[in-house]
């Protein structure tokens, strides 16, 4: 079986950066060998860069979390697209909208949302969405943003299925991670089982988000085999073609080559 992509983790926050080695020592024993690290401010977004550009099977996603809109100024935002230009930038991201938290005003997460959809397209990479109590305003804001060219993923989706329906009529992907394994989840798994396998893709957005409470303290992407294993049971398949189909769907969407080791 060929590595497994985290599509989504967190590698640059302090909880996983601090223990870096070992975390990518488990994660290799489990078969990740492939990770995007997603920022969620400037300085996280540097640090995916330099870590992508330091460690083999790292990519870098550069972007301002909807928690952090607020604090984003002239020389954020130009610091971010000099930033997206590097060669490790895979996606921008993760933006969005948090209606949950609202830990940004409202009309600064919008503005915030938009400003990545424009540099998105400008540079012609994917979008990483995260959306909280905000679905229509996040699909409205998509569409007004050019649909961001059917290229943008619905990080940690944990809507409805009418909102996956309409999410994946715009060409969006759906990510799926620990909540999937989480008691309540029904609807959630419903969703997973019956969405495109070609819009599916899978992350532990580590350091968050354990599959299961209590089995470490924090999240981390050797859990990801896990989250596939889940997906693979509730759609029928094999964990191997789970696998499988979840990265060639993360290698077009991404843009990523061959698989590392191949
Ligand atoms: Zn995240």
């Amino acid at each position: 079986v060929g590595g497994v992509i985290d599509t989504h983790t967190h590698l640059n926050h302090p909880r996983l950066l601090r223990r870096l080695d070992d975390v990518l020592r488990r994660a290799a024993e489990a078969g990740v060998g492939e990770m995007i690290v997603v920022g969620y401010d400037l300085p996280s977004s540097e640090l995916a860069v330099s870590l992508a550009r330091e460690r083999a099977g790292l990519y870098a996603a550069v972007g301002v979390h909807p928690h952090d809109a607020a604090t984003a100024d002239d020389a954020t935002w130009a610091e971010l697209k000099d930033l997206a230009r590097s060669q490790q930038v895979v996606a921008i991201g993760e933006t969005g909208l948090d209606f949950y938290r609202d830990l940004s005003p409202r009309p600064a997460q919008f503005d915030a949302f938009r400003r990545h959809l424009d540099l998105a397209q400008e540079l012609g990479l994917p979008v990483i969405v995260h959306c909280r109590e905000a679905p229509d305003e996040m699909l409205e804001t998509v569409a007004a943003g050019g649909g961001a060219d059917g290229r943008a993923v619905w990080h940690c989706f944990q809507g409805s299925r009418e909102e996956a329906r309409r999410a994946l009529s715009m060409g969006l992907l759906l990510g799926f991670g620990g909540m999937l394994t989480r008691r309540g989840a029904e609807e959630l798994r419903a969703v997973a089982a019956e969405a495109p396998g070609d819009r599916i893709l899978l992350e532990t957005d580590s350091p968050y988000l354990s599959p299961e409470p209590g089995r470490r303290q924090y999240n981390e992407p050797s859990n990801l085999p896990a989250i596939a294993a889940c997906l693979a049971d509730l759609r029928g398949v094999s964990r191997e073609e789970m696998t499988a189909v979840a990265d060639a769907n993360a290698r077009r969407l991404f843009g990523l080559g061959g698989g590392a080791g191949d």
